[in-house]
């Protein structure tokens, strides 16, 4: 098959939905890759390495939609992106088409076979090509709250591990999934003191038998966490209802009972936030202060740490791609129903139900 990488043309977005080692890997598959040049440069992958892999550069993104059977990116496509999809094409992507009535529309015109990463599914249960991207944003959580905490950003002047002598900070991780295990493990890494809440109590229990008692574990109510509020330097927000509106677990209420200059750090920003003062930012502005308290609510965050999240996100897309590439679409959807999980748009149809239903549109 032909496979074609474009260079992400969203603003901000450097990632790339190929690495030259997976084009080398499709390669040695029998295929042929087709890159746009300067493709992978935004994350450090110059076009030599491509070429290196075996993959052919072409220099405009229209050769690459002209000539490739399937095209694999990161974002979804802007406008002009789907425009360029030919009939029968197949695109493996990062789709959100459920907020998104315009690309929804232009990618049913477009008649191509619209496969979206985050709704593929694995045999837990879970979303393997959304995890990726929920681990690194955990870990950066508490990155981004630390810096946030320092005098200069607004913060407590709060190093979190503390030092001989000077206790360490206190972080408050709401929700004990992907994000919240991961910024927990980081914030114990560096010697805070933290707390997961959750209201499922098997992951509490499954947290406390992987972790021990240096991580303290609570249930998830109002009144918890109202009585850590005064006492928590950094909170993380990492809950997640799927398919739904984040629920507000910090009230502006509750909000003036942290300290000012403590922080939270509201991953769960994509899907409205669990704080009811959270609304999304930018790297470029990544914070801002509601009674004192430190906001960062970067709705992108594995953006900002795109050369990671680039090889995070291709380990596991990879071998979706190889599948596809080796069966063809058809084949390789047929025998896989968690790859089949992926598929938004078929050929002028629309074939994922919650899409239909939220765009009140045929299924
Ligand atoms: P997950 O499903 O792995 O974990 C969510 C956890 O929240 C679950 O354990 C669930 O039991 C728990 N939960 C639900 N309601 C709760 C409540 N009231 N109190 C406490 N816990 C509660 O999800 P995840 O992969 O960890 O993702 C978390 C959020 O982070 C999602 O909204 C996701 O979209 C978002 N996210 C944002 C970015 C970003 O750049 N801002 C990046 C990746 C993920």
């Amino acid at each position: 098959m032909r496979v074609g990488v474009t260079k992400e043309i969203k603003n901000h977005e450097y990632r790339v939905g190929i690495t030259p080692n997976g084009a080398a890997t499709l390669v040695r598959h029998g295929h042929s890759v087709l890159v746009e040049a300067g493709a992978g440069a935004g994350v450090g992958f110059a076009d030599a390495q491509y070429a290196q892999a075996g993959a052919r550069i072409v220099p405009s993104a229209d050769e690459v939609f002209d000539q490739a059977e399937m095209i694999v990116k990161v974002k979804e496509p802007q406008p002009v992106e789907c425009k360029r999809l030919r009939p029968g094409q197949v695109l493996f992507t990062y789709l959100h088409l459920a907020p998104d009535p315009e690309q929804t529309r232009l990618l049913l015109e477009s008649d191509s076979v619209a496969i979206a990463y985050e709704t593929v599914t694995d045999g837990n249960g879970g979303l393997p090509l959304l995890k990726p991207m929920s681990e690194v944003a955990g870990r950066m959580s508490i990155q981004a709250g630390a810096h946030a905490l320092e005098k200069a950003q607004g913060g407590l002047g709060v190093l979190l591990p503390g030092v001989p002598g000077v206790p360490p900070a206190r972080v408050l991780v709401l929700g004990g999934g992907v994000v919240g295990i991961n910024a927990a493990r980081m914030a114990m890494g560096l010697g805070a003191q933290v707390t997961v809440m959750d209201v499922s109590l098997p992951r509490l229990t499954q947290i406390d038998s992987d972790f021990g008692p240096r991580l303290l574990t609570e249930v998830s109510t109002r009144e918890n966490i109202m009585a850590h509020l005064p006492q928590t330097d950094l909170v993380i927000g990492g809950v997640l209802i799927p398919g739904a509106a984040a629920p507000k677990l910090i009230s502006c209420e509750m909000l003036s009972a942290m300290r000012p200059g403590s922080v939270i750090v509201d991953v769960a920003i994509d899907q409205g936030g669990c704080v009811e003062t959270s609304k999304p930012t930018t790297h470029q502005n990544p914070t801002y202060v509601v009674d004192g308290v430190v906001h960062y609510c970067v709705a992108n965050m594995p953006g900002g740490v795109a050369r990671t999240s680039t090889l995070a996100l291709t380990n596991a897309t990879l071998p979706f791609v190889v599948q596809l590439a080796n069966k063809g679409y058809r084949k390789a959807l047929q025998e896989d129903r968690h790859l089949l999980a992926g598929l938004n748009v078929h050929r002028g149809e629309l074939t994922y139900e919650a899409v239909a239903r939220d765009l009140g549109l045929k299924y």
